[in-house]
C-alpha cells in the first residue's frame, strides 16, 4: 500500500456485528462484561472502541506498535514526561512550544525532575547530553522558527547515553516525517492540528515501538483518566482520512507564501524550511518528505506586524495551526506568551515575529491576502 492509500484503508469498526463503512461513536462508559472471561472493554476511561481504531491507526501511521490518545497534546506530553523517575532530568530544545515549555519549567520541577533546554540543532547538544538525561525532547522543525534537528543524529548520541528520545511531531504529521524509523524512541502529537485538522478537536497521542513504554504510557493514560473521549475519537479518525490531500495543498500554498514574502521588500527575514537558505533545509528534506505549511517571519515592527494581521482577510487571527482554514498569530502574544518575556528575550525571540498557517482556501486568494495586508500595513505606518 502507497502511503496516502494507508490514511483511508484502516478496518473502521473491529468486531462490530454490523460491519459498518465507517467507525462508529461508541458512547458508553461501561460495557457488559461476561462473567466468565476477561473482556476487551469494560469501563471507557481504560479502553473505549473508537478511541481504539484511532490509536491503531495511529500507531500504525507512525510505524510503531502502541499508541495511547489523550484529551489533548499537553496531557498527551505530560504522559510522556511520567516515563521519568524523580530525581531523573529531562533535555529539551530550546525552541518549543509554549505550553510545554510551561509544563517542563513548572510541572515538573515540583514532581523532582530537572529540566535543561539546548539547541539541539548544534553541537551544544553533546555536552548536555553527557549529564545523561533520562529524556530528550526535541522538535523539528521547532515553532515557530523552523529550527532543524538531525534525528537519526541525535537518536545515536541518546542511544549511547542509554536517554529516551521522544520527538513532538505535531508540526510535520507522520505523512512528512515518521521518528521511529529515525531511531527515536516515542512520537507525540498534538493531534488538535494537523491530525484532526478542523479545529474542532483537542487530543494527543502518545506513540512508540517500545511495548514496555508503550505499556507505561497505556498505565498512566487509565490511572490518571486523561484519555480522549469517544466523539473527539471519532472526529480525529474521520479527519485523519483527509490529511494527504489537505498537507499537499497547505504546503504548495506555503512554499508560494514563503516565496512571496522573501521577495517583498518590506518583510525581514523568512523562516521557512523549503526556502534554499534555510540552514536546515538538507537536513530536513532528507529526513522528511516536505517543508510544511507553517511559516513566520519579522517585519522590523511591532505595529507592523499587529497592523498586517489585522488587515488579512482570509487567515484568522487564532492559535493553533494546521486546520483547513489559514490562521495568522503573533506568537509572542499568543501561543508563546506562557514563555516568560525575559526568557524571551535573553533567546532573542523577536516580539515582532508574524506566524501562518496554510488552509486548503485557493492558493492564488491565499497569496493575494497576504500582499494586500502587507500593503495596507506599509500604507497605515507612513499614512
Ligand atoms: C499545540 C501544541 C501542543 C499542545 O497541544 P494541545 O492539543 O493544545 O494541548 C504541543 N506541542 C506542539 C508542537 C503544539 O503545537
Amino acid at each position: 500500500m502507497r502511503s496516502d492509500t494507508e490514511w483511508l484503508h484502516f478496518e473502521p469498526a473491529p468486531g462490530d456485528p454490523h460491519r459498518p463503512s465507517a467507525t462508529p461513536i461508541y458512547q458508553t462508559a461501561t460495557f457488559r462484561v461476561g462473567l466468565e472471561a476477561p473482556c476487551e472493554f469494560d469501563y471507557t476511561r481504560s479502553g473505549n472502541p473508537t478511541r481504539r481504531v484511532a490509536e491503531e491507526q495511529l500507531a500504525r501511521l507512525e510505524r510503531g506498535r502502541r499508541a495511547a490518545l489523550f484529551a489533548s497534546g499537553m496531557a498527551a506530553v505530560d504522559a510522556l514526561t511520567s516515563l521519568v523517575d524523580p530525581g531523573g532530568e529531562v533535555l529539551a530544545s530550546a525552541d518549543l512550544y509554549g505550553g510545554t515549555y510551561r509544563l517542563l519549567t513548572e510541572v515538573l520541577p515540583r514532581r523532582g525532575i530537572s529540566v535543561a533546554f539546548a539547541d539541539t540543532s548544534g553541537p551544544e547538544v553533546e555536552r548536555l547530553l553527557d549529564r545523561r538525561p533520562q529524556l530528550v525532547l526535541v522538535e523539528t522543525p521547532t515553532n515557530p522558527f523552523l529550527r532543524v534537528t538531525d534525528l537519526a543524529r541525535l537518536a545515536d548520541l541518546c542511544r549511547a547515553r542509554g536517554s529516551l528520545l521522544a520527538v513532538d511531531n505535531s508540526l510535520m504529521s507522520p505523512y512528512l516525517q515518521r521518528p521511529l524509523e529515525l531511531g527515536a524512541d516515542v512520537v507525540v502529537h498534538s493531534a488538535t492540528k494537523f491530525l484532526s485538522g478542523h479545529a474542532d478537536v483537542t487530543a494527543g497521542v502518545v506513540v512508540t515501538d517500545n511495548e514496555e513504554l508503550g505499556e507505561r504510557v497505556a498505565f498512566h493514560q487509565n490511572a490518571c483518566g486523561a484519555g480522549l473521549n469517544p466523539f473527539e475519537a471519532f472526529l480525529l479518525v474521520r479527519g485523519m482520512k483527509t490529511l494527504p490531500l489537505r498537507l499537499e495543498r497547505q504546503q504548495q500554498t506555503a512554499a508560494r507564501v514563503a516565496a512571496a514574502l522573501r521577495s517583498h521588500p518590506r518583510v525581514g527575514r523568512v523562516y521557512y524550511p523549503g526556502l534554499d537558505d534555510h540552514p536546515g533545509r538538507d537536513v530536513h528534506l532528507r529526513q522528511a518528505r516536505g517543508a510544511g505549511s507553517v511559516l513566520a517571519f519579522e517585519t522590523g515592527s511591532v505595529a507592523f506586524s499587529r497592523s498586517f494581521a489585522g488587515n488579512l482577510e482570509l487567515f484568522s487571527a487564532t492559535v493553533s495551526f494546521g486546520s483547513v482554514g489559514s490562521t495568522v498569530s503573533l506568537p509572542s502574544r499568543m501561543s508563546h506568551s506562557s514563555i516568560p518575556a525575559d526568557v524571551r528575550r535573553e533567546r532573542l525571540f523577536p516580539e515582532d515575529l508574524v506566524r501562518l498557517s496554510m488552509g486548503i482556501e485557493d492558493p492564488e486568494d491565499l497569496v493575494e491576502d497576504v500582499l494586500r495586508a502587507i500593503d495596507r500595513a506599509t500604507a497605515s505606518s507612513s499614512g
